[in-house]
């Protein structure tokens, strides 16, 4: 069974806006509730991108990370993922994939060039593609 990741319409055009402005990757957390196998997304927490000298990858700040957690549980919330954003279409690097298997949460791609998006999580070894659904 394919798990999911529900995000309401309003944060994806957000993020698509975000990403499409932004001259460097765009990332941060998908703060909601995980209920059966649906990520189901209540709010974003954006992290500043720290990755030097490159705008074709992603690094969060370290103390956004940690605000982040703060600031999930403070509204209830877990971090169930975490987004970020790609010059090129919205499939993992070999980067992301190593990350991923590391930080089993949901993984929201991003294209910069045309908004397009797909989600993905790591499971024991292997990577599958979550179902997006636009609430
Ligand atoms: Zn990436």
């Amino acid at each position: 069974m394919g798990g999911k990741l529900e995000v309401n319409h309003k944060l994806v055009e957000e993020l698509v806006r975000e990403a499409l402005a932004s001259r460097d990757e765009i990332c941060g957390f998908l703060l909601g509730r995980m209920e059966g196998g649906c990520f189901r997304v209540c709010e974003l927490y954006k992290a500043r991108n720290v990755s030097l000298a490159s705008a074709t990858s992603f690094e969060m700040d370290p103390g956004d990370v940690y605000e982040a957690h703060a600031y999930a549980e403070k509204r209830g919330l877990d971090v169930i993922g975490i987004y970020h954003s790609h010059p090129s279409s919205p499939s993992p690097s070999t980067t992301d994939l190593k990350c991923m298997e590391r930080w089993p949460v949901a993984w929201l791609i991003i294209s910069s060039i045309d908004g397009s998006m797909a989600a993905y999580i790591a499971k024991r070894g292997f990577v599958e593609e979550l179902k997006l659904q636009l609430a």
